[in-house]
């Protein structure tokens, strides 16, 4: 109870389950009032008191604000955690340092609103209108933004770790980077990512992100939010035993899905050194330049290398096998896919798209 009056949660809590006291109305009244907020005779006496109430410090947890108007208010660090605020509208208001964690907040008016520091962590805000709305270091952890219309927000330091994202209108977003997206705390460990409990949804909200980051030229961006949006597709072809998986697992694993360059060097020097223990432990390879018939382990990851280049300089060949030779074949062939890929990969991660 940070405002010291917990008499005040429990009137609340009386009053969030009375009927409408219309008869023929099946509506919730309002809190602090008999009637919901279409019967209210007297709006503008139960706004002014409603906007006291919360001012003095009054809890507003649990509310029941339903389809209010409540437009070009000062609402600063006010409670109304886990309130019902379906429909209401708040545009021009300004709500800083309030705690509206949990609320459900479907289809409410929030445009041009202050929404500094504020807590929204698991709120509801489907098909909210946050245009413009001021959202610098808040907290939309776990928020659910689906269909929301978030153009021109400013996203600043707003913390968004598993919002979940959908049909989103993200056209004009300020200030939104991968950043946005880290647990609180975790630094350079900070796995930003969005809520990908439905794959689909998840595939397609990253697919959003990365559009968003190309049109606003950040590169780097574009390239985390494609990764994990083709990790959602693989994940998918799992899911449904598609065949399709084994090459995208594949190009995930050697590439990061074009977006890794890293990887691609990691996984050429891994298959170089793979086919260097083949090679030694089938003693495969010959000298065309000496009798020598022991050749160190070093002689064989030269030869994987001259092979895996498509370099080839002959003076370590494979045996007259053609089991030795299909090995090495098979290696030069990975070896020019792997060139191929690196080059590709490169471009695609440096390049301005
Ligand atoms: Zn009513």
């Amino acid at each position: 109870m940070h405002n010291g009056l917990p008499q005040n949660t429990k009137i609340s809590l009386v009053d969030q389950e009375l009927p409408c006291k219309n008869p023929s109305c099946k509506n919730k009244a309002v809190s602090l009032s008999a009637f919901c907020w279409e019967h209210t005779a007297d709006k503008i006496r139960y706004v002014e008191s409603l906007r006291k109430f919360l001012n003095e410090g009054g809890s507003g947890e649990r509310f029941i604000l339903r389809k209010i108007v409540l437009r070009n208010s000062e609402l600063i660090r006010t409670d109304l955690k886990n309130s019902d605020l379906t429909q209401a509208d708040f545009k021009d208001t300004n709500f800083s340092y309030s705690d509206l964690s949990g609320a459900n907040l479907i289809g409410c008016n929030l445009e041009d609103c202050d929404l500094t520091s504020v807590n929204l962590e698991n709120s509801d805000l489907t098909r909210a209108v946050l245009k413009k709305a001021r959202l610098w270091h808040a907290d939309l952890s776990r928020a659910n933004i689906t269909e929301a219309d978030i153009t021109e927000a400013d996203l600043w330091k707003c913390r968004m770790h598993l919002v979940r994202l959908w049909h989103t209108e993200l056209k004009g977003v300020k200030s939104l980077t991968k950043q946005n997206f880290a647990k609180k705390g975790y630094g350079p460990l900070s796995q930003e990512k969005i809520d990908e409990s439905g794959v689909l949804s998840a595939e397609e909200s990253y697919r959003t992100l990365k559009q968003y980051f190309i049109e606003s030229g950040r590169g780097r961006e574009a390239s985390w939010a494609s990764f994990k949006e083709k990790t959602m597709e693989k994940l998918w072809l799992r899911k449904n035993k598609n065949p399709a998986y084994l090459p995208m697992a594949l190009m995930g694993l050697l590439s990061g899905y074009g977006e890794k360059p890293n990887r691609v060097i990691l996984s050429s020097a891994a298959i170089i050194f793979i086919y260097s223990i083949i090679y030694h432990s089938l003693n495969s390879i010959t000298s065309t330049y000496s009798a020598v018939k022991a050749h160190s382990f070093w002689d064989y990851i030269y030869y994987s290398i001259v092979t895996f280049t498509t370099l080839g300089y002959g003076d370590l060949i494979p045996k007259a096998n053609i089991g030795y030779r299909l090995l090495a074949g098979s290696e030069a062939f990975i070896g020019a896919f792997m060139i191929g890929l690196f080059v590709f990969t490169l471009s695609r991660k440096y390049s301005a798209r």
